[in-house]
């Protein structure tokens, strides 16, 4: 980690070169480490392509000092883009569902964003329609479009990717992680296949989503409580390559929230509902490792625990299941 080394100039400086810290309760046979993303200065795995897409596009000349970013985010995708822009002179915009938590969008504020809500029976769709005719009437303005744009999966080949295969000595058997836009999962894969075409490669969704149609599993489609992965309509989820992916697993809210509470109490690790779905998934991907019932090139899981618990403590998130999830 940079941090502590020496003094350093920017906020932007902290972005990345987050910790990879081992699971305690997976095998030993096998362990399973997870990428603390709650170390970024905007404490989410996000930090990393806000910096990342909005450098590239000033480099390019897609986006003007000065202009303004418009993007249909669950949260804390606004949060990286607001550190980004508010430091490299762009202006942000984000249009936020309502369901999403209060914390996110009063931190994108706090940034000198500004939020826009549209109504949650809209979904995501609706966020990106309505990003996309505020672009039309704003001056300099552009849609990063995290779904689509393949700088969101550049910016993890670029940096998580090579930040895992260095701790860990190449030693990586398999990478396991949610899939929201699925950038990061894609840019991890991209780069782990490179430096081994077997490393086992695992997408993970709530029970209820659609990533599994993709592979043409039969899933049903139902709510769920998990933030930050999922779809309801995978066609919107461009990036998405199933032939990137050996696995698509499946983690229900119950499993998800079980865990994150574990993890906080026994670990000391605390992480939010994505975490807590990916660190399921990646236990499971282990003892199958451990049993050969998969073939991965090395002992080890990595996971990316995205965000942390403090984000969701309003919508009760260490309560009992019944009532973070009613
Ligand atoms: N977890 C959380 C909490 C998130 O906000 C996101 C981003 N939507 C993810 C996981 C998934 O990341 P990605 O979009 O790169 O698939």
């Amino acid at each position: 980690m940079t941090t502590h080394r020496e003094p350093l100039d920017s906020v932007l400086n902290t972005v990345g070169r987050t910790p990879l810290v081992r699971v305690h309760a997976a095998p030993d046979e096998v362990p399973v480490y997870a990428k603390l993303e709650s170390f970024n200065p905007g404490a989410s795995v996000k930090d990393r392509i806000g910096l990342y897409m909005i450098e590239r596009m000033l480099e390019r000349g897609d986006l003007v000092p000065g202009g303004t970013v418009i993007e249909p985010t669950a949260g804390n995708t606004g949060i990286g883009f607001a550190i980004a822009a508010g430091q490299l002179d762009v202006n942000a915009v984000f249009v936020v569902p309502e369901r999403f938590s209060v914390e996110k969008q009063q931190l994108m504020r706090a940034l000198g964003a500004e939020v826009i809500n549209t109504p949650t029976e809209d979904g995501m769709g609706g966020a990106i329609e309505r990003a996309h005719q505020l672009a039309e009437e704003t001056e300099d303005a552009v849609v990063p479009q995290q779904f689509s744009n393949p700088l969101n999966v550049e910016a993890h080949y670029e940096t998580t990717g090579p930040e895992i295969y260095d701790a860990l000595d190449g030693e990586v058997g398999a990478i396991v992680a949610g899939c929201g836009t699925a950038g990061t999962l894609m840019g991890m894969a991209k780069y782990a296949r490179e430096q081994d075409a077997d490393t086992y490669v695992v997408a993970v969704e709530p029970e209820g989503s659609l990533y599994s149609e993709t592979v043409g599993a039969d899933v049903d489609e139902e709510d769920y409580k998990i933030e930050g992965i999922g779809t309801h309509d995978p066609t919107t989820n461009e990036l998405f390559d199933p032939a990137l992916v050996d696995e698509i697993v499946q983690v229900s809210d119950r499993a998800a929230h079980d865990e994150l509470k574990r993890l906080a109490r026994e670990e000391g690790n605390l992480v939010a509902s994505s975490s807590g779905a990916a660190s399921v998934a990646a236990r499971r991907v282990a003892e199958k490792i451990r049993d050969d019932e998969v073939d991965a090139p090395a002992d080890s899981v990595v996971t990316i625990f995205p965000d942390s618990s403090e984000r969701y403590l309003s919508k009760g998130i260490y309560r009992s299941f019944e009532e973070w999830s009613s």
